[in-house]
């Protein structure tokens, strides 16, 4: 028998197509959104207000496939990490932070990341392909099975975990907008936030879209130091990227702020003459700044910083005007803080070359479908 079709990672707009492919009329994708987000019901034969012919068509080819936990770790502090299987033998790292009232989720979207930024431990895991939206929009399905024991739910999404979004644009666009549809999860856009390094195509192409909210991994003010951390630089340098930033910024409208991440690593780019040149470089970016202690793991070279020097650092940023957020360290103890998801991924650097190699053709190539 053919294998049955997914619809966890189909969006609205993809189920309703593909209704009306089968000759359906559209609003019955959404009736179907509903009874799966809504109420938890994926079995077909309790939608009662499909024909039942409709129900048993669905039945025979249609299905709703989470994907598989391999195991869940609780750190003392609350947060919880997922570790998920994809595909044969890798897995990938989803990370619930609780805090004040707030269920924050970190989700992967790639098996390791192509990137290699030098002080984030997945970059060194090499790289084995992407997740599908399924598994992506998974995960916060998973926590939120999770959380209904404690009748809560993820509040908000960050996709901040292994990968790098915008290298796997489809798939974290269907996901996103899954999360954001009131006819599933309903988050507000300002709830779901993508995470990039700086690919420059994947930020323009977003507003063509969506509206969801962006983060930019920035972390030095100068194109010379920030080609040291984050390689992905050389190709799109800082003034290419805040161009990219400020035109996604303006198309979000004025009550929306982009946020700047800024991880500190001591000696590196944790000094004030850093901290004034970012503000020189933020200035007319409507932003406000995520700084992020390192979070050390083996090997690494780099060191957090002096609490003193990350204050310090906070203070010029704050003089300047900028509302500027110490990240607090959660889940370290269980390895789940950012920068130390590194799941299993089973290609190592081969695959992370060829993937590399590409990168010049593929990303102003990049099409959505
Ligand atoms: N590829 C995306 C999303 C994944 S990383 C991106 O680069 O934005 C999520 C955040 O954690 C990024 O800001 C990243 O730079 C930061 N990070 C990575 N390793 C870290 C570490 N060891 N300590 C602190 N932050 C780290």
């Amino acid at each position: 028998m053919a294998t049955k079709r997914n619809l966890y990672g189909l969006d609205r707009g993809q189920l309703e197509a593909l209704f009306q492919e089968l000759g359906l009329q559209a609003f019955r994708g959404r009736q179907i959104m509903k009874w799966a987000y809504h109420q938890g019901t994926i079995d077909f034969a309790a939608m009662t207000d499909l024909p039942l012919k409709t129900r048993l068509w669905l039945q025979e080819h249609c299905s709703w496939e989470l994907p598989h936990v391999h195991d869940r770790y609780l750190s003392k502090d609350g947060t919880v990490k997922w570790l998920i299987r994809i595909g044969q033998g890798d897995l990938v790292e989803t990370v619930l932070i609780p805090d004040k009232g707030r269920n924050t989720l970190c989700v992967s979207s790639q098996v390791g990341c192509v990137l290699d930024c030098s002080f984030c431990s997945t970059g060194k895991q090499g790289f084995n392909g992407n997740l599908n939206a399924a598994e992506i929009v998974g995960q916060m399905a998973i926590a939120n099975a999770y959380l209904a024991g404690k009748s809560e739910s993820v509040t908000n999404v960050v996709l901040m975990g292994m990968g790098e979004p915008l290298l796997n644009f489809d798939a974290v666009l269907a996901a996103t907008n899954i999360m954001m549809d009131d006819h599933a999860f309903g988050l507000s856009k300002r709830r779901v936030t993508i995470s990039t390094a700086g690919v420059v195509p994947g930020i323009e192409k977003l507003q063509q879209h969506t509206d969801v909210s962006l983060a930019i991994s920035l972390h030095a003010p100068t194109d010379e130091l920030r080609s040291t951390l984050v390689p992905i630089n050389k190709k799109y340098p800082i003034a290419t990227l805040l161009d990219a930033c400020r035109d996604y910024v303006e198309y979000l409208g004025p009550a929306r702020k982009l946020v700047i991440e800024y991880t500190l690593m001591r000696g590196v780019n944790d000094q004030l003459h850093h901290a004034k040149a970012l503000v020189k470089v933020l200035q007319k970016l409507r932003c406000k700044i995520n700084l992020i202690p390192f979070n050390p793991f083996p090997g690494s070279g780099y060191e957090r910083p002096e609490d003193s020097d990350i204050y310090a650092f906070q203070t010029v940023l704050m003089r300047a005007g900028f509302v500027t957020m110490i990240r607090t360290t959660r889940g370290d103890d269980i390895d789940a803080a950012c920068g130390q998801l590194v799941g299993m991924v089973d290609d190592r650097t081969k695959r992370q070359q060829r993937y590399r190699d590409r990168l010049d053709q593929e990303i102003p190539a990049m099409q959505v479908h």
